[in-house]
């Protein structure tokens, strides 16, 4: 049977424009990736009758009912009161839960004030969603056909709620598992993405494959319901091979977040090591690659060479190359990997030079043109990309995020 949740966030700071509805965000990808729906998401303040009128109206149009918010301790913490009262439940206080509340304060050294019992007021027979992460636990329950998650509202405590306690209940209640596989693509739009995969998505029932933008590239995520982890599985390998087939070398793997993460499973692999001389990028790329643990086992370091004088003086940029070509050329692209390379005693050697904007060089450059640069062995390929005139972040990010596919796409044997 399917599932449908609606998400009620508690919080006059939500509807205020304070904070914005993150818990929501995070909690709808998650369901979405169990294939349970989600078709409406309300903000409610901290107002006991309103959030009253919230869960009765949520009630006649959702099965899975999943609150955000209010089960502090503060007086504007108000709802498990207001649920409880809603399905007719009294509230309880949970000794094992005010021993957690009272360890947890025991642990950080610090008094504990007589309102944090509160927290351990909760509706009779629910069950209890132990709080490792902060002191309020979460609650689940079930009453006429419709089961109730509460959560706490700071989101990484709602995050590791969710992952860790909510997600295995909810599991739970669907016959079956649910299980799902992200193909991760660089260098194509969710819309182009979608186009090239419609008649496929159309046809597929179970599994379902439906395309997610996210600004490290878009995903295509398969979803399968089957009685076993195996068979899920096993309906999800035939669509996995269509997409890759559909897709080709944009794809760059399953299950990955990032370009960044590719390439270092790569080459680290292949025992290679990557260095970068970076001028329109200034340390992205050294930034993406040192974001994850376990880089330094590649990744040589990076020269930031934002003026002339730093590419021709760190790198050995000829003064020649750059008074012919300017600094936004393929030939000082090429002097700066190569440069680069020799400098860090690297195996590959990435380089970015371009214009990031708003404005562009005195030579007129257009805005968004990027140079891209990777010396191997005594090799070099150039790549001319196009970001476009769009904002300067973008324009970084993606000139990063290129140079290091082209590192991909070179430990792959797809540079020719
Ligand atoms: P606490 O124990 O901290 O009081 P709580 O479960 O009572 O937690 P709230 O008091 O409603 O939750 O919110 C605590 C903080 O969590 C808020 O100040 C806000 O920064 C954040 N927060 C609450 N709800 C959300 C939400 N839906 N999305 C993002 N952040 C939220
Ligand atoms: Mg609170």
């Amino acid at each position: 049977m399917s599932h449908t949740a609606e998400l009620i966030a508690v919080g006059t700071e939500l509807l205020l424009g304070n904070i914005a509805n993150t818990d929501a965000q995070m909690i709808s990808q998650g369901l979405s990736a169990l294939g349970i729906n989600v078709f409406y998401h309300t903000v409610v303040g901290d107002n006991p009758d309103r959030v009253r009128q919230a869960v009765d109206i949520a009630r006649g149009r959702a099965d899975i009912i999943i609150t955000t918010g209010g089960l502090g301790p503060t007086c504007d913490d108000l709802t498990k009161v207001a649920l409880a009262s809603a399905f007719g439940k009294e509230l309880y206080y949970d000794e094992p839960s005010a021993q957690r509340i009272r360890d947890r304060f025991a642990a950080m050294e610090r008094p504990i004030t007589e309102n944090n019992y509160q927290q351990a007021m909760l509706p009779q027979g629910c069950t209890v969603l132990d709080n490792d992460w902060g002191t309020a636990p979460g609650v689940a329950f079930e009453s006429g056909g419709v089961h109730v998650i509460m959560l706490p509202g700071p989101p990484r405590e709602c995050e590791m709620m969710f992952n860790y306690r909510a997600v295995p209940y909810l599991k739970g209640l669907s016959d079956g598992v649910i299980a799902s596989r992200t193909v991760k693509t660089f260098g194509i739009g969710e819309s182009a993405a979608e186009e090239k995969l419609r008649a496929l998505m159309n046809s597929l029932h179970n599994p379902t494959l439906a395309p997610y933008a996210k600004p490290s590239g878009t995903e295509l995520r398969i979803t399968a319901h089957a009685d076993t982890e195996a068979e899920a599985m096993a309906l999800i390998d035939p669509v996995e091979a269509q997409v890759k087939e559909i897709l080709g070398d944009v794809v760059i793997g399953v299950n990955v977040e990032s370009v960044e993460e590719v390439c270092l499973s790569l080459l680290k692999e292949q025992g290679l090591t990557l260095g970068a001389a970076e001028s329109c990028t200034g340390g992205l790329i050294a930034k993406y690659m040192t974001d994850l643990p376990g880089s330094s086992a590649v990744f040589r370091g990076g020269v930031v060479s934002y003026t002339d004088g730093v590419k021709a003086g760190v790198l050995g940029v000829p003064q020649g190359l750059l008074d012919q070509y300017g600094a936004v050329s393929p030939q000082v692209a090429e002097a700066m990997a190569r440069g680069a390379k020799a400098a860090l005693g690297c195996d590959i050697a990435i380089s970015s030079t371009g214009i990031a904007g708003p404005d562009t060089d005195d030579r007129g450059t257009p805005v968004g043109l990027v140079y891209l640069g990777l010396a191997y062995e005594d090799k070099c390929y150039v790549k001319e990309f196009h970001a476009g005139h769009v904002a300067r972040e973008r324009v970084r990010r993606q000139s990063a995020q290129t140079a290091l596919d082209l590192v991909r796409r070179y430990l792959t044997g797809l540079l020719k």
